[in-house]
C-alpha cells in the first residue's frame, strides 16, 4: 500500500513489513524509484498491492 508521511511517499509491502521510503512527494518519482529498487505493483480487485523485492509480485 502507499502511505504518506510528512509529504513523502512510503511504499509498504502488502506481504511483509518492508517499507520503501521514496523521499519524494511526487507519485511519478516514487513509482520510478520503486521499480528501480525491484518492487512490484499489481492491481487486484480495484486495489493496488505492492510487493518488496523479497516477496515478489502480490498474488
Ligand atoms: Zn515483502
Amino acid at each position: 500500500m502507499i502511505d504518506r508521511q510528512g509529504g513523502r511517499i512510503l511504499i509498504e509491502c502488502d506481504s511483509c513489513d518492508e517499507v520503501l521510503d521514496t523521499e519524494t512527494g511526487e507519485f511519478d518519482e516514487a513509482l520510478a524509484l520503486m521499480k528501480r529498487e525491484g518492487w512490484s505493483v499489481r492491481k487486484i480487485a480495484d486495489e493496488w498491492l505492492h510487493g518488496c523485492p523479497s516477496c515478489g509480485a502480490p498474488t
